[in-house]
């Protein structure tokens, strides 16, 4: 019998949402009649893009025919997509990537996942806390967590982001080789300033940390003192990968697509001290493990960059702003105190009068008919909020908000 990896043993199960999946379908068999509306979706809810439509139905006319069908794509991706990327995400915005620094891909969840492949499990790493929950529990399948103690990771040094920093997470009291970063964040929708950014950068410079900068929400940046990519920091590109994605970008969740940059210059060291280039060992990686995103998918994410494709994404992403700001104002009318939600489609509501997350979400839900995200569960600094999402249809979070208007809470 074949030795299991015992680190996927140490997972707790994926408690946060099946346990709202649980509620909330125990609440709908009780209540058949319940108009029931999803402020906790983390999915996108638009459709796609008519010039993304079109460019996969060109590129799926392609495969028909002997002439023109693709096999394999080159590992890192379509010259035609690495090129759009380069002119539109990195030098309009005055940044010097290079097509050789870019690595195309089936989606940042992958790419963050992934990436602890070509890192030691010895690596010290810290998140910032309430957390995306991949960066910890693939660490704790690449055996760099230690042991769950009181719902944290032995190992695993996290940054408390609460009201009282301003969701500004300090930098480490210890040591750190890895830190991940993700800007606009989830689930708390709030962002890094430029200045803020740079501390970090500062810090990973001085203490040779990588960053991991997970930038899958930049699109919905609005702020111009928001970085919309680690790289605007100089020294960045000695320190920092950056990931991004075409799902909440483009409304790709089901199509599949993002990118990461990993930096020709950044280096990492092995045991022995010697220093190494990560893009030429993640390369390696990718060519090894990963056989590319669909020709079809590539076109269509080229698509996003095209004149028409830029407006239709930025109408898509306008109306989920509004979304953002229709929960935002709502909210904050009744004297809710709310984060987020102004570059980012998530808002971080801190639930009134001391209830925990778990006690709000059943409240919203029994006596709103509105399904939240728990807060607690993204880490202990969540407890206290619950995340509400823009994804939603506008009517139905215009409803949601009413509702909560209306509440004799
Ligand atoms: N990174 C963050 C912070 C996310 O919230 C998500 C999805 O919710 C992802 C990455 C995953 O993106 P993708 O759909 O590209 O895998």
């Amino acid at each position: 019998m074949a030795f299991v990896n015992e680190n996927f043993l140490k997972l707790p199960g994926n408690y946060l949402f099946a346990e709202i999946a649980t509620r909330v379908a125990a609440y709908k068999t009780n209540h058949p009649s319940a108009s029931v509306i999803s402020l906790g979706i983390g999915d996108v809810t638009r459709p796609l893009a008519p010039a993304v439509i079109a460019a996969m139905q060109k590129a799926t006319a392609e495969m028909a025919s002997e002439g023109t069908m693709r096999g394999y794509s080159p590992d890192r991706g379509y010259p035609f997509l690495l090129d759009a990327i380069v002119k539109n995400d990195f030098a309009a915005h005055g940044i010097d990537v290079t097509q050789d620094e870019i690595f195309v891909s089936d989606g940042a969840k992958s790419d963050t996942g992934n990436f602890g492949d070509i890192l030691s499990a010895d690596n010290l790493v810290a998140v910032t806390d309430p957390v995306y929950p991949v960066y910890v529990d693939t660490n704790v399948m690449g055996g760099r967590a230690g042991e769950l103690k009181n719902s944290a990771w032995s190992c695993i040094q996290y940054l408390p982001c609460t009201a009282q920093n301003s969701f500004t997470p300090a930098l480490p009291t210890k040591r750190v080789d890895v830190i991940y970063l993700c800007y606009p964040n989830n689930p708390t929708g709030t962002t890094l300033s430029r200045a803020e950014l740079k501390k970090w950068v500062d810090y990973a410079l001085q203490n040779e940390t990588l960053i991991l900068f997970d930038a899958a929400y930049e699109a919905f940046i609005r702020e111009s003192d928001v970085p919309r990519s680690i790289y605007e920091i100089a020294g960045a590109k000695q320190v920092a990968v950056e990931f991004r994605s075409f799902s909440k970008t483009a409304g790709f969740t089901g199509v599949r697509c993002g990118y990461n940059v990993v930096p020709k210059e950044l280096l990492v060291k092995t045991a022995s001290g010697d220093k190494v280039a990560l893009n030429s060992i993640w390369k390696r990686r990718q060519a090894t493990k990963f056989n590319g995103a669909a020709y079809v998918v590539q076109r269509a994410a080229e698509a996003v960059y095209s004149p028409e494709g830029k407006q239709q994404v930025q109408e898509t992403i306008d109306y989920y702003l509004q979304n953002a700001g229709v929960i935002k104002t709502g909210l904050e009318s009744i004297g809710m105190k709310t984060y987020g939600g102004v570059n980012a489609p998530y808002i971080w509501v801190q639930t009134p009068n001391s209830y925990s997350s778990w006690e709000f979400f059943d409240r919203m839900l029994n006596e709103l008919q509105i399904v939240t995200t728990p807060g607690a569960g993204f880490g202990a600094s969540g407890e206290g909020f619950v995340r509400l999402t823009a994804f939603g249809k506008k009517a139905a979070t215009v409803e949601a908000v009413e509702r909560i208007k209306n509440w004799k809470l």
